[in-house]
């Protein structure tokens, strides 16, 4: 029988809500009964209205009749609200790739408020929905299979349905003060920091208006489209020295417009190596926000950074280079020749030590008590998913459902790291 959340239905459409986060926490909770796509024309307007009047705004006031300081206001509060969205918004609060002192996730919200992408919550919900089910046309809220322009912002038009949701971690989220005062000021604080400071740091030369025009409307534009252009051509054009198993691509001019986050094929989940705090491992990948986030390590600001194993990663370059380069591809080692337990003996392990954490995946018993920091679906995902000792056989027995492609569809790499942790074959 199927698990009770296995469910598809007819497609539903997505969207964020630029001006008010909250509208969409009813359906975050619980499966909403699909239905046909609805337009967002809230979001759509505010949307369409903003291109409109920043386009307007720079032909009253082109680049060369600008004044210098107007340009660098623009030029700075884009990449700022542009790292309010990577460092914070995406390598912090999605996927938890290093912990931050209270001051910086303070800066962070209000920098990510600033580039009007939705609160910290409502859009690393949405983010992580996007890895968990990755190029899905139903469950991935901007799926590069449904064409360029919607995972670019053909999405930002529809109102979301997100039927999985509820699957998704939050505790972290909600238990976090910053990013609970986020949600709830979020369009105060967005219309405050993207569209009221950039007019008033104008009027500091005598420019409002420039500063409204470029650092308010322009600077808007230019943190969208290059936020979106990772969802979009990140997906489409590049190169992929990771893994081919979904869309995502690294490009060296999305990195340059993206804060370091267009070598999509490595980042975190991006999707081949999980809460890695750089987007680009090399010292040549262009990743500013590595960058911050390190000066912050060093100034004792950030800490706990996370970094992908040398060896995963020397690994996965093989792996493709022989696949793309030379055309042979390595079937995966699934052979098992350690000892063989029946369920009896597999509850008796996991009852042996407090707080132990065992689950069956394919077949096979893996030990995760030590893995549980480190994974990036949340240490509560693996545990719902145990074996246990009360009369829970249906969840445990459903962890092979989940880890392929129910809750995620884990890559190659992640596969390789689970087969580290077998400990017996089930039997029986
Ligand atoms: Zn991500
Ligand atoms: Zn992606």
């Amino acid at each position: 029988m199927l698990p009770p959340h296995r469910k598809t239905g007819p497609l539903p459409s997505f969207s964020p809500s630029f001006m008010s986060p909250k509208s969409t926490s009813s359906s975050e909770r619980a499966p909403t009964p699909p239905g046909p796509p609805q337009i967002w024309w809230g979001n759509a307007f505010f949307f369409v209205l903003v291109h409109i009047a920043a386009l307007a705004g720079m032909y009253y006031m082109p680049p060369w009749k600008t004044k210098k300081a107007t340009l660098l206001l623009w030029f700075l509060t884009w990449q700022l609200a542009d790292f309010g969205i990577t460092v914070g918004y995406h390598r912090l609060y999605s996927h938890k790739a290093f912990r931050a002192s209270l001051g910086v996730r303070i800066v962070l919200a209000i920098l990510g408020s600033s580039a009007f992408q939705g609160s910290i919550k409502w859009w690393c919900l949405r983010h992580r929905l996007h890895h968990r089910f990755t190029d899905d046309p139903i469950h991935d809220p901007y799926a590069a299979t449904r064409g360029l322009f919607y995972s670019h912002m053909g999405w930002i038009f529809f109102k979301p349905t997100h039927e999985r949701m509820h699957l998704i971690e939050r505790d972290d989220l909600e238990s976090d003060p910053v990013v609970r005062i986020q949600h709830k000021y979020y369009v105060s604080s967005a219309l405050l920091f993207g569209f009221v400071c950039p007019t008033l740091l104008g009027a500091l030369w005598n420019d409002a208006i420039g500063g409204y025009i470029w650092g308010g409307l322009v600077a808007r534009l230019f943190i969208w489209h290059c936020t979106f252009l990772v969802n979009s051509l990140a997906h489409w054009d590049g190169l992929q020295p990771y893994s081919d198993e979904d869309t995502s691509r690294g490009n060296l001019i999305l990195a340059l417009l993206t804060g370091g986050e267009g070598n999509h094929n490595f980042s975190f989940q991006h999707h081949s190596f999980p809460h890695d705090f750089r987007s680009g491992p090399s010292l040549l990948d262009w990743d500013p926000s590595k960058w911050i986030i390190f000066v912050l390590h060093k100034l004792g600001l950030a800490t706990s950074l996370r970094r992908v194993r040398s060896e995963d990663l020397g690994e996965a370059l093989r792996y493709m280079y022989r696949k793309t380069v030379l055309g042979i591809v390595e079937p995966e080692d699934d052979s098992w020749d350690g000892p063989e337990w029946n369920i009896e003996q597999v509850k008796e392990f996991a009852q042996a030590k407090p707080g132990r954490c065992v689950v069956v995946i394919n077949g096979t018993v893996v030990d995760a008590t030590v893995y549980l920091g480190e994974h990036p679906g949340g240490a509560n995902m693996l545990r719902k998913y145990s074996v246990r000792l009360h009369d829970d056989a249906d969840m445990w027995n459903e962890a092979d459902w989940a880890f392929n492609g129910g809750m995620n569809t884990h890559s190659r790499a992640a596969r390789k790291r689970m087969r580290e942790f077998r400990v017996a074959k089930l039997v029986g």
